[in-house]
């Protein structure tokens, strides 16, 4: 493959050895060893289908390799266990996916590892929470669900003078907005079960980092085993073709809408870091290549929050995100609903923000849909 093509292009072309332009789909578990290197198997991260998209991940991400993994979370709590043993200490901004909160708060304190959630995305607090021990900082930006921006180039260069790992969930980002590992983050985390697949049919995971982080992530993976079967290497093969295309748009739409609901007299608030008011609107102008991504929130004015979900027919009320089809969803009753009242209301997730996750329709008709659903 040429090195410097756009991301577009290198969404579509994999360097295949095979006559076709597609991967054939290849099931078989038990492979001959006599006379090969390497013992082909799944859940040796190894397959053909397995490595054709984590290199492609791998150059979408501007990073050296890739892992791809059953699910997000096998990503998250891999990537993360993969670096720390118990006395150590873990950094994690309080605005992350609900179920990364909850692997935290569940699983943490059996294997002796400390933790502390800092507020926001704020690098202040981040740098005053550093102890002897810490091992890890985690965080995500865009955040979840208030996406709030943390500069990561600031973020990366503090951490590295201590020695710290640092982790970036980029599912909000996607690979064609933003690229953390440019900047100086050590490990890339994607849900792919959101943008990458784009669908809304897939659910897998992938980490992206330097040759030598992979491997010593690969090394627990091995013992973790949440690998992917080839059918649904398949299906993402082909979902990563139109990855640019379909973000391009979701991008437009949501910048749009984000625009649209600022001016309505019946919303109250806009979160999107495209809008010239979001307090880290320049870091995200700088970091996302002035391209915001296809999520935002808003909170409603005079509008029972259930009664407008309930009238809307075109965009579905539904969890999840990052597919073609715009979705609509309460966080206060669904990814965070894991997390106590008290919580979140410290970061902000009021019980009527609503979360959407934009698609690539025509713009006309889902501002057409909100309009009625606000009457
Ligand atoms: C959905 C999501 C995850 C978890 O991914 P799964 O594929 O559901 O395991 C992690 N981070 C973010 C930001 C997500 O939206």
């Amino acid at each position: 493959m040429h090195k410097n093509l756009h991301k577009a292009t290198d969404c579509i072309h994999s360097d295949t050895k095979f006559q076709g332009v597609n991967t054939p789909i290849y099931t078989s578990t038990a492979n001959r060893y006599l006379d090969y290197d390497e013992t082909i198997y799944p859940r040796y991260f190894n397959t053909g289908n397995q490595k054709i998209i984590t290199e492609k991940l791998a150059r979408l991400e501007k990073g050296e390799d890739a892992i791809v993994f059953s699910s997000g979370m096998a990503a998250i709590s891999t990537s993360i266990l993969s670096q720390i043993k118990s006395g150590d200490h873990v950094i994690v901004s309080t605005e992350i996916y609900g179920g990364t909160h909850k692997f935290i708060l569940d699983e943490f304190k059996r294997f002796g590892i400390e933790f502390n959630f800092v507020f926001g995305n704020d690098l202040e607090k981040l740098k005053t929470s550093v102890k002897p021990n810490t091992r890890i900082i985690y965080t995500e930006t865009p955040s979840n669900p208030l996406l709030s921006i943390i500069d990561l180039e600031a973020f990366a260069t503090f951490a590295k003078s201590r020695n710290i790992v640092t982790i970036v969930d980029n599912t909000f980002g996607t690979p064609i907005n933003q690229n953390p590992l440019e900047l100086g983050i050590d490990i890339v985390i994607h849900s792919g079960t959101k943008y990458l697949s784009g669908h809304s049919d897939l659910c897998f995971g992938a980490m992206v980092s330097s040759k030598s982080i992979k491997e010593k992530v690969l090394s627990s993976a091995l013992n973790f085993g949440g690998s992917l079967n080839a059918l649904d290497c398949y299906l993402i093969e082909r979902s990563l073709k139109t990855l640019e295309v379909r973000v391009t748009r979701q991008n437009d739409n949501a910048m749009e809408l984000a625009h649209y609901l600022k001016k309505n007299k019946k919303v109250r608030k806009v979160y999107y870091p495209g809008l010239e008011d979001h307090p880290e609107h320049e870091v995200a102008k700088k970091q996302m290549n002035e391209k915001y991504g296809g999520m935002l929130s808003f909170e409603l004015q005079g509008v029972p929050t259930e009664q407008f979900l309930k009238k809307l027919h075109l965009i579905a009320p539904a969890v999840s995100l990052g597919g073609v089809e715009t979705i609509i969803c309460q966080p206060s009753k669904t990814s965070h609903v894991k997390m106590s009242p008290k919580d979140r209301l410290k970061i902000g997730v009021t019980d009527d923000l609503l979360r959407l996750s934009v698609g690539i329709e025509n713009t006309n008709d889902l501002i057409n849909d909100i309009e009625q659903a606000l009457t």
